[in-house]
């Protein structure tokens, strides 16, 4: 999978994509990342990627030709353009490499505090496509043109503003790539960890056998502890010391349901819970209570 970061600073990336998995999944060859230095699109002396915003007001606005001429060059067609056009199963390719049959299984991305919400499902949606091509604002954000000519959507990493879509480009990324199958040495990890598939098959619900063991089922991960057994004063739980699986099992999903509840209850509504599940929530509730 290639990934395309747009950008006018391209050296932010470095030291986040050298490093840890998303350096491994690059040298296994499992995935690919490009950066492109948005002022090679420029023509001028000064390489001006912005101009003042019509209609006044505060900043400035990242100028729609040089991003449409990078977006061209990664052979990223305008929308119009690509709905006319019937994919071909020819050997033509295209500037950066990709087959243009793949042209269906690209998606174009703009970093926007006004996006989309990316979540872990925009994630593993991502991650089963051939290419992402992010692009990143700056100033008081792109030229609307470019969303509404070439961008098949906008994403916010959430409900604050950064100064430039380049860690949100990062995060997505990220985020994305691990779950591409290889990448993450045990391949059914991704799905056993906050947020993991909430319509998991369940496959025996019977002896009280929580469903933890088949994935996080949309909810947040459980506590994790290594060794000292003993730090601060504070020792880890005796459950997880006793080798009894199937115990772990129960105590990990009821601190799953727990956390949840604390900290982000909206996601009970859309978990796969058992209704073992729901015994637990609701004694754990009348508990708070
Ligand atoms: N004027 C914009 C607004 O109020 O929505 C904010 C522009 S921000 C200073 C500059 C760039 O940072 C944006 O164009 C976008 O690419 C990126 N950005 C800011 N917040 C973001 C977020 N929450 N998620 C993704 N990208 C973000």
């Amino acid at each position: 999978m290639r990934f395309h970061i747009v950008t006018i600073f391209p050296g932010l990336f470095a030291g986040i994509f050298e490093n840890g998995i998303v350096q491994r999944a690059q040298a296994k060859g499992l995935i690919q990342v490009g950066l492109h230095d948005l002022r090679e699109f420029t023509h001028d002396r000064h390489r001006t990627v912005d101009d003042r915003p019509f209609g006044g007001g505060e900043g400035m606005v990242l100028k729609a030709q040089p991003l449409a001429e990078a977006l061209e060059a990664l052979g990223v067609r305008a929308k119009a353009e690509r709905a006319m056009s019937i994919p071909t199963l020819t050997q033509e390719t295209r500037k950066d490499g990709a087959p243009s049959h793949l042209a269906g299984q690209t998606r174009v991305i703009l970093l926007s505090a006004q996006g989309r919400r990316f979540t872990q499902a925009v994630a593993r949606e991502l991650a089963t496509l051939d290419r992402v091509v992010l692009i990143c604002g700056r100033y008081e954000g792109v030229d609307e043109r470019i969303s509404q000519l070439y961008c098949d959507m906008e994403l916010s990493i959430g409900d604050y503003v950064l100064s430039g879509g380049e860690l949100a480009a990062a995060v997505v990324v990220d985020a994305a790539m691990r779950l591409i199958p290889g990448v993450l040495g045990n391949e059914a990890s991704g799905e056993f960890e906050s947020f993991g598939v909430a319509d998991a098959e369940i496959t025996s619900d019977t002896e009280g056998v929580p469903r933890s063991q088949h994935g996080a089922g949309g909810l947040l991960d459980y506590p994790h502890y290594t060794r000292p057994a003993e730090f601060g004063g504070v020792r880890v739980p005796e459950v997880l010391m006793n080798g009894d699986h199937l115990e772990i099992r129960k105590w990990r999903r009821e601190q799953q349901l727990r956390k949840t509840l604390a900290n982000r209850p909206d996601l009970l509504e859309g978990a796969a819970l058992s209704a073992e599940d729901r015994r637990l929530l609701d004694s754990i509730r009348r508990e708070r209570a």
